[in-house]
């Protein structure tokens, strides 16, 4: 074993991955070509699923002459239709990418200086059982904690729920769509679910609030839009920023930031008072429809104007639009909708706009989710851990419905109400993904193990003890997909090439892994092909099947009431909640009422975040395909605002938040886009990992400048669009 610097590690090659143990029928590709010792020739299409982000789009990757080539959607995809995103198609450039992760490593230094000891797989597994059974001796299993992001993380959720640990979480829920799941599930009695439950194609009215769809590329819900759009459906966009659907939009209303839920009770005030809603929908489902009545009287667009900046006519247009389209009104959920801490309660005035509509359950508004039943592969039952969850004690957060990011990081800096002592991270940046840096990287000097499974040296990386380079999505096989959506079916991801390096698959690390803590029993398959299959025979498939096609589709049955869906509503009255005993019980407002949020100090402005149509997160920047797309940020200032301090488009400011912390530098896009209180950029730029050597340091970093947050007291979501910045001219 020897020391060597990532970078130096970088270049030393290292061996192929053996077809046999990563069970790689990456090998029925190439595989039998090289057994017959020639070079592969032709073109071979392989079906598999795109992990370029979490919407798992069917897609042919092509091989051509052994390399990979291109990457196009698959036809039989009922959520890609035969097309992929900008980034999907990219996604060739993930298998290419010279700065990924190669081979197992171990930090000798100290930590965050990104140095590490290049080690075989054995090694740097057997570092990782003997530091978490360390931690399982002196505090017990619950102190291993896991953070992970999408299917990959099946296999390693497994592992450690074998090791007897309950702490695993995604910052999907607290730091995205958990407030809005929470909202409609208080009001309906069931989430809105990835891939949402929004019939896009068939709504005659199509509201936007805050969700820029186009630059948010969940592929289908991109492509009904545009579908929606060309049947001539009335868009309502309300964004602070022209967004690209605002383009689209018959009615654009750029409302002052933080004060969407005024505008949403302003809506049902008008829809109420002039008796617009769908009565004999509300009669027939609806619970304390009177008391929610009375409750929006005083919320009238008089109110709301000088909140929202919305003028009263405007509102009032508005309403009478959603109406007139009523069922096939969709107010859109949105995803990421962690703003400024009361965002459940606004996701909840979303679910009831809709409610009013009688679109929940019906064409042009939600379906009722299908999906296939594919039953799992026995296992011993999981042992029942000696200390409950660790994120939310005492239930503080009482309708969280996962775990909190925030919560295990909080217990992890105070050991309260137990130690986090370890943590594994699989393919999440946490640096990015979760609010106040500092407080992040203060919690990991607190551990005694971070384990970073990933592809790319992220910056969470940059912080690891252990870094176990994962296989890309083109070079694995991976759990099944089978997905929840208005018609049902299930997808292979399977391997297409091999792995360039001495990178494993998820299921492979966590399978290793979970041997050496003596937890081989959970594992009973002998290869994953093995494991595939026997789930796919007993659902009456075969891996055969899959592996040809990429996907089975299921008999579609009804998922709407006009079709003969039966209404359900899981709710504790079983209808839908206009008025929530159980919110009134816990101590919070029955029906969502409003609070003013702070305004920016004298010369700051909000900053706010989003998202670009070629980059996933902070995920893919180094990709050189999407790189090349997009290299940098903008920040987005009103082009008075941009005149006045002598800016324009081009010039390079730094931002400075209120706590003091200074970004990097970045372009400025002058722009009437915007409105003059506020600032924007897409999320995900401004790597400072070494090793993201194309996206080191392009453009500036908002997760830097989210010093500060407000937690949602329903469930625990971090509101982040609380943080304010000034702009300084860099000279
Ligand atoms: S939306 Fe785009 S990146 Fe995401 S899975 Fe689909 S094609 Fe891939």
């Amino acid at each position: 074993m020897h020391t060597v610097s990532r970078r130096r590690f970088l270049q030393i090659s290292s061996a192929t991955v053996g077809l046999a143990e990563t069970g790689a029928a990456a090998g029925h590709l190439a595989g039998q070509a090289a057994a017959a010792g020639e070079a592969e020739r032709g073109v071979r299409k392989v079906p598999t699923f795109c992990d370029i982000c979490f919407w798992k789009c069917g897609a042919i990757a092509h091989v051509k002459d052994g390399k990979l080539w291109k990457i196009e959607g698959n036809p039989e995809d009922p959520l890609c239709r035969g097309r992929l995103c900008p980034r999907g198609t990219g996604g060739v450039g993930a298998h290419f990418d010279p700065d990924r992760l190669r081979t197992p490593l171990v930090r000798r230094q100290k930590r965050g200086q990104e140095v590490w000891t290049a080690v075989t797989w054995d090694e740097a597994l057997n570092v990782v059982a003997e530091k978490m059974n360390a931690i399982k001796a002196k505090y017990g299993p619950e102190a291993v904690a896991l953070f992970s992001h999408g299917i990959g993380g099946t296999f390693l959720k497994h592992t450690l729920k074998a090791f007897g640990s309950p702490n695993t979480a995604a910052p999907s829920f607290a730091q995205c769509r958990g407030p809005r799941d929470v909202g409609f599930a208080l009001t309906f009695g069931e989430e809105v679910g990835s891939p949402e439950r929004t019939d896009i194609r068939n709504s005659r009215c199509l509201v936007l609030i805050g969700s820029h769809l186009g630059e948010n590329m969940h592929n289908t819900q991109a492509q009904e839009f545009a579908e929606a759009v060309g049947a001539g459906a009335s868009i309502i966009v309300v964004d602070p920023r022209f967004s690209v659907a605002a383009s689209k939009a018959k009615h654009y209303l750029p409302i002052r930031p933080g004060t969407d839920l005024a505008l949403l009770l302003a809506w049902i005030n008008v829809i109420v008072a002039e008796g617009l809603y769908d009565k004999d929908y509300v009669a027939a489902h609806g619970f304390g429809f009177e008391a929610f009545a009375a409750e929006v009287l005083p919320f009238t667009p008089e109110w709301a104007y000088p909140e929202t900046g919305i003028e009263p006519g405007v509102i009032r247009e508005t309403a009478r639009e959603m109406a007139r389209y009523r069922p096939a009104t969709l107010i859109h959920p949105g995803r990421h909708a962690t703003w400024y801490g009361d965002d459940a309660q606004r996701s909840r005035a979303i679910a009831l706009l809709n409610a009013l509509m009688g679109s929940w359950g019906r064409k042009g508004g939600f379906w009722s989710p299908a999906s296939m039943d594919v039953p799992g592969y026995p296992y011993p039952a999981y042992p029942v851990p000696a200390k409950g969850k660790v994120d939310n004690p005492g239930r503080k957060y009482p309708f969280a419905t996962e775990a909190i990011t925030t919560g295990i990081r909080h217990a992890t800096l105070t050991g309260e109400p137990y130690p986090i002592k370890g943590w594994m991270v699989y393919a999440t940046n946490l640096i990015h993904a979760m609010p106040n840096e500092a407080e992040t990287i203060e919690a990991i000097k607190a551990l005694d193990l971070l384990v970073v499974v990933d592809v790319i040296p992220s910056e969470i990386a940059g912080w690891a003890d252990v870094v176990l380079p994962e296989t890309t999505y083109l070079e694995r096989y991976d759990e099944l997909n089978v997905e929840v959506f208005r018609e049902p079916f299930v997808a292979l991801r399977q391997p297409v090439v091999l792995a360039p390096h001495d990178q494993k698959p998820n299921w492979w690390i966590a399978r290793k892994l979970a041997e050496k803590l003596g937890l081989g029993a959970y594992y009973p398959w002998q290869t994953i092909e093995e494991y595939l299959e026997h789930r796919l025979k007993r659902a009456g498939m075969s891996l055969a099947q899959l592996r040809e096609k990429g996907i089975v589709r299921g008999a579609r049955r009804p998922v709407f009431y006009e079709e003969g869906l039966a209404p359900e509503f899981p709710t504790p009255s079983g209808k839908i909640e206009f008025y929530s005993a159980q919110l009134r019980d816990s101590g919070f407002d029955a029906v969502p009422k409003y609070k003013r949020p702070a305004a920016p100090p004298e010369g700051s402005f909000r900053l706010l975040f989003g998202r670009s149509p070629v980059h996933s997160f902070s995920r893919t920047q180094s990709n050189p395909i999407l790189h090349e797309m997009m290299a940098e940020n903008e920040v987005w200032v009103n082009a008075s605002i941009a005149a006045r301090l002598g800016l324009a488009s081009g010039s390079v400011v730094r931002l400075r938040n209120q706590d003091g912390v200074r970004s990097d530098p970045v372009k400025v896009k002058a722009t009437e886009r915007i409105r003059p209180d506020c600032v924007y950029m897409v999320h995900g730029f401004g790597h400072t990992s070494r090793h993201l050597t194309r996206a080191f340091r392009k453009g500036a970093s908002d997760a830097q400048l989210i010093t500060r947050y407000e937690t949602d007291p329903l469930m625990g979501g971090t509101g982040m669009n609380v943080n304010f910045v000034s702009i300084e001219a860099e000279a």
